[in-house]
């Protein structure tokens, strides 16, 4: 019987004609080949926590949640080998007990790792990357059904293609990251009005390790959350009020627990505009939104990388997120948002709602043109495409 997969926030509804969960690389392998061979489409999928229509398909839906171990591990060259499927909390409390930590994660941990790396999935911090510029290598099955390796030695163009591409170039069956000695950070959440928050911004962006700050439309707050290595950072925001501190193992401080259900909408902007930026969406969620939209506004800073089509590609970035309440209508919200960020020549992330085409992506990314070269190469028969992953890549 066909079954009907909805995803973390409900509002991605399909019904695959079949799900498939393949135990090793070899019947992934061949259920690639048939789908090659019959002309099927076939999409992967992790947790489901994408609000994009990334993974949807009304054909063939394989999870990897049977690749959920650590492959290796290397603790003085502090790099491990990941299964593709394995959850980030599960890398986590994996790693802790070899004295390993990833650099950084993001605001919650129930992501799979190579989904999480695919869309560009990132924390907050204006030094630390998103989580696809941890990876060092990785293998996958590409769209012809061969097993390919790429790494910082091996073929690394691949690598920088292939790190965030939602799964269009090849299903990754292992990823190799580069890892922190395990270490613990000190949280605190702060409270300030939005305007403190804001001509604070530079110095708390520069002098904490993590930092992001919520804002809270009806009641104009801020909540500044901090995250620094023991006894570092700047921990004493005199106009601000202390809510709360803990202090624990990065991988236990870093995420927060998420309980109601949300759709979300996110642009990252240059570093430089992203004030300005931030200052225009606060009025026009002031003037237009703010009796439906009560919910928060988040604000991170993320590192430059070089992966072709992450949002930070070749520059340093705030990611904003808009919010919304998972029982309540989006669209409008966000579309008329929406227009704020492109004027900023903003880049939507992968695994939340936008609205933007091949036609308008083009340019926001300098190698799109040779991303779409190696995507043709590597998935000929475009067995990994929907019409939606077409409109979005190909223009179609
Ligand atoms: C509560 C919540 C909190 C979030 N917090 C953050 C955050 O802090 N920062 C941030 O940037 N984003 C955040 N997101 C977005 C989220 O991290 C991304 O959408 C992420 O991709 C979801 O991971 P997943 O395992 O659910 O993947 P899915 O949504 O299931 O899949 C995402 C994409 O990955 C592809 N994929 C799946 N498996 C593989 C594979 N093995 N190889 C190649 N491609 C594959 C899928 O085809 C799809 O295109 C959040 C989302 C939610 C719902």
């Amino acid at each position: 019987m066909q079954q009907e997969w909805i995803n973390w926030s409900g509002s991605i509804r399909f019904t695959p004609k079949s799900i498939e969960t393949p135990e090793n690389e070899e019947m992934l392998v061949d259920l690639v080949r048939q789908a090659v061979a019959f002309k099927r489409n076939l999409r992967v999928v992790g947790s489901s926590h994408s609000c994009s229509q990334v993974f949807k398909t009304d054909d063939i839906l394989v999870s990897l949640e049977k690749f959920a171990d650590i492959e290796s591990y290397d603790a003085t060259a502090g790099t491990a080998t990941v299964n593709a499927g394995m959850k980030l909390h599960d890398i986590s409390q994996a790693l802790l007990k070899v004295g390993l930590a990833m650099e950084n994660i993001g605001d919650v941990d129930y992501q799979a790792i190579a989904p999480a790396i695919g869309t560009g999935t990132h924390g907050a911090g204006k030094h630390l990357t998103n989580l696809s510029g941890q990876v060092i290598g990785l293998r996958m099955v590409t769209g012809t059904g061969e097993i390919v390796e790429c790494s910082l030695e091996q073929n690394p163009e691949l690598l920088r293609a292939a790190r965030v591409s939602m799964g269009t170039l090849g299903i990754f069956t292992a990823v190799k990251l580069r890892l922190l000695p395990a270490y613990k950070l000190h949280r605190q959440e702060w409270c300030t009005h939005i305007d403190d928050c804001l001509a604070n911004l530079d110095w708390l962006m520069e002098e904490n390790r993590n930092f992001a700050f919520y804002w809270y439309p009806r009641r104009d707050e801020a909540r500044i959350r901090i995250w620094n290595l023991p006894g570092q950072g700047s921990t004493d925001l005199s106009f601000a009020r202390l809510d709360k501190e803990w202090s624990g193992w990065s991988g236990e401080v870093l995420p927060t627990p998420q309980e109601l259900r949300y759709d979300e909408s996110e642009y990252s902007l240059p570093v430089e505009v992203a004030p300005e930026c931030f200052k225009k969406v606060r009025q026009r969620v002031k003037e237009k939104h703010r009796q439906m939209v009560g919910w928060r506004i988040l604000y991170r800073p993320i590192a430059r990388d070089d992966a072709y089509l992450s949002n930070a590609y070749e520059r340093d970035i705030v990611a904003i997120t808009l919010h919304q309440n998972a029982a309540l209508p989006h669209w409008e919200y966000f579309t008329d948002i929406e227009s704020i960020f492109q004027a900023y020549d903003g880049r939507p992330h992968w695994g939340k709602k936008h609205t933007l085409k091949a036609k308008d992506l083009r340019s926001l990314y300098p190698m799109w043109n040779r991303f779409q070269e190696i995507r043709q190469r590597l998935d000929p028969n475009g067995i990994f495409l929907t019409r939606y992953l077409r409109e979005l890549l190909v223009g179609e």
